[in-house]
């Protein structure tokens, strides 16, 4: 979750990016993996929020909870470490990975951008990974460098249609079973430059739904009630291009009987997390996800809390605890296990709890009815 102190200067490009670009192709990313998949089970690590800074511990905007910004690596450390003793097949990570607060430290004369520093240490730890790595882009990304710069460095090994302004995709990751990844903050006002249509676009989404956004000095909350909470900078939301991208996904997976995982750094479900940290338009994707049969579970990042819910047609959505409010002896992690039968069990450690995740029975009456 962002904070307000941290999103205040939400702005679109930071100078020292220039400067210090020399890490931009230094980190080994597998090669494209769209190769068609030979087996129908999966495991596969999950992460959210790991959120490192060279930073003293401190607490949220409500400080209400302790975040331990340098043992998030070490958690991270200790992440990789498990998911290589086990087979996997990838692990994806839900997005910001480094914190917005690396971008207001001290620069050493000679010395990387702390910002750049920070994701150093951090890919240091996930190039130890000894299966792929998919990513998706959270706020605190775009706090520390612009948005194209994250497309390039965190999501080149999968398929983006070469467009450098996209970060949704989706791959198959074993027979049956499909990944889908969205790009939650394609309508933001954080990570485009501000003359970009997609900044207008947000910053007018967002003055319509709260009035405290026209006063840059207001309480973004400020009066702000039940789920209207979301409409703040930290938050993003989803073109219709993007929907109709995933409905085309979905369609496809269906008729041909998949079984799909979406991930998004922003949660689209609100019982599964809180008003202030949902998708701004979740409706619209919410709509999307109930017209096909095939989605069996959502996972989602951002929140740093938690939480699980199941929708009123049988999908599973699960938010993520992060590693940055763990106490020192504990973590938050897993691995998601699908099977060939459709079965499909989260495997939590420490924070993240163990789950099995069952089919949605109206996907089950389908089967019967098939024979
Ligand atoms: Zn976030």
């Amino acid at each position: 979750m962002g904070s307000k102190a941290s999103t205040a200067t939400c702005l679109p490009f930071l100078g020292f990016f220039h400067r210090a670009s020399s890490v931009a192709t230094s980190f080994a990313q597998p090669a494209m993996l769209q190769m068609p998949p030979k087996r129908s089970s999966f495991a596969l690590g999950i992460i959210a929020d790991v959120q490192y800074a060279d930073h003293d511990d401190g607490w949220d905007f409500a400080r209400t909870r302790k975040r331990y910004y340098r043992q998030s690596l070490k958690l991270l450390q200790k992440a990789v470490d498990e998911w290589n003793k086990r087979s996997l097949d990838g692990v994806i990570q839900l997005g910001d990975l480094i914190d917005g607060k690396n971008k207001g430290l001290k620069q050493v004369a000679g010395e990387e951008h702390p910002s750049e520093r920070a994701l150093r240490l951090v890919m240091e730890q996930l190039n130890r990974l000894t299966c792929p790595l998919y990513s998706l882009l959270g706020n605190h990304e775009f706090y520390n460098l612009p948005r194209q710069e994250w497309v390039k460095r965190l999501l080149s090994n999968v398929a983006l249609d070469g467009d450098p302004d996209r970060a949704y995709y989706q791959v198959q990751i074993a027979d049956g079973w499909r990944l889908v990844v969205l790009d939650s903050y394609e309508v933001s006002s954080c990570g485009w430059d501000e003359g970009h249509p997609r900044h207008a676009e947000a910053m007018e989404w967002l003055k319509k739904h709260n009035h405290n956004i026209r006063d840059a000095k207001r309480d973004w909350l400020a009066g702000m009630r039940g789920q209207a909470k979301r409409w703040v900078h930290y938050n993003g939301g989803v073109t219709q291009q993007q929907l109709q991208w995933l409905r085309d996904i979905l369609t496809k997976a269906d008729k041909a009987d998949e079984k799909v995982l979406l991930f998004s750094h922003i949660p689209i479900y609100p019982p599964s997390t809180k008003d202030t940290t949902i998708l701004w338009n979740y409706q619209d994707a919410m709509k999307v996800l109930h017209e096909t049969q095939c989605v069996v579970a959502c996972f989602y990042g951002h929140d740093h809390d938690g939480g699980e819910a199941v929708d009123s047609h049988g999908i599973h959505h699960i938010t993520l605890a992060s590693p940055l409010e763990c106490l020192p002896s504990e973590n938050a992690w897993g691995i998601l296990r699908g099977d060939s039968d459709g079965g499909l069990v989260l495997e939590g450690h420490g924070k993240v709890p163990s789950l099995t995740i069952s089919v949605r029975e109206n996907k089950i009456e389908k089967a019967v009815k098939g024979g």
